[in-house]
């Protein structure tokens, strides 16, 4: 069951009804999951933030689906939401993707890169990441398709964990592929595609941005986007990408990539905004 990868795969009548109780108790088992092990992961977490990355993306994905179609049904007229999660679903359709590559094509999901399978098998790379991530052999194999005669074992309740896990583990992985030549090179790819979005500053006149994250530890933060022109922080635009966990970017990503291919980095941004009154400028005290 939790091969299921198309949206309404497997998903009857009832399970779309119930889909969102179910989301809200996966997540706080989750929560208890993870608050019992790994106790200092969960400590400083601000009370706000954690609200909006408790609902993991690719259920948040899901979720969407769910409330698209239940949108459909009310006429409740979401047409925008509706209309772009219906070319997702496409997307995601089939099962002969792997999960990385339609996890990273979730909406939301744009900031990830596809990571290596090679560099997921070698376990020097997974080093200290099966004590912050529930069902980690499960999650694991889900990652790499491995097939696995648990799922059959499963409550979907469980199944739900795996996945959630799954993209937790995928996230933590990522930060640190991220960092290698390899994993740069497909985040540079992203970067020139403009993929992280621009700053929204308008003196930086559309300077594309890289993700960052403020902490390392997964949990405390969402990602944000890196503008290196003005070298400032800010939310990303798509409420979606918003929700993503900081640290499955890291804080160190679009510093280190910036002095691997220093030709990246555009000139400080020079020009600042004037704020004038009648045409006069503002007299600082
Ligand atoms: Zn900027």
């Amino acid at each position: 069951m939790y091969r299921d990868r198309g949206v309404g795969g497997g998903m009857g009548a009832t399970k779309t009804e119930i889909g969102n109780l179910d989301r809200k108790r996966i997540n706080d088992a989750l929560d208890k999951h993870l608050e019992k092990s790994s106790p200092s992961t969960s400590r400083g977490i601000n009370g706000k933030e954690k609200e909006r990355i408790s609902v993991p993306s690719t259920s948040a994905g899901k979720q969407h689906d769910q409330s698209a179609s239940l949108s459909k049904n009310k006429c409740s007229g979401e047409e925008s939401e509706s209309g772009s999660e219906a070319s997702d679903v496409s997307g995601s359709d089939g099962d002969d993707t792997s999960w990385i590559a339609w996890f990273c094509s979730l909406r939301g999901n744009e900031f990830f890169c596809e990571v290596d399978d090679e560099y997921i098998q070698d376990d020097f790379n997974l080093c200290g990441l099966s004590s912050q991530v529930p069902y980690y052999d499960y999650a694991l194999d889900l990652i790499l398709d491995v097939e696995s005669s648990h799922g059959d074992m499963f409550t979907d309740e469980q199944n739900e964990l795996v996945e959630s896990a799954a993209e937790m583990l995928y996230g933590l992985i990522h930060a640190r592929y991220i960092l290698t030549g390899k994993g740069m090179a497909a985040m540079l790819e992203k970067y020139k595609n403009y993929d992280f979005g621009r700053c929204p500053r308008v003196y930086c006149c559309g300077q594309p941005c890289l993700p960052v994250g403020q902490s390392d530890i997964s949990r405390s933060s969402t990602v944000k986007i890196y503008c290196p022109k003005c070298e400032d922080v800010y939310y990303p635009r798509s409420k979606n990408q918003g929700n993503i966990d900081g640290a499955y970017f890291g804080t160190t990503f679009p510093h280190l990539i910036l002095m691997s291919y220093p030709h990246l980095k555009p000139q400080k941004a020079s020009q600042r905004y004037t704020p004038r009154v009648f045409g006069f400028k503002i007299h600082k005290p």
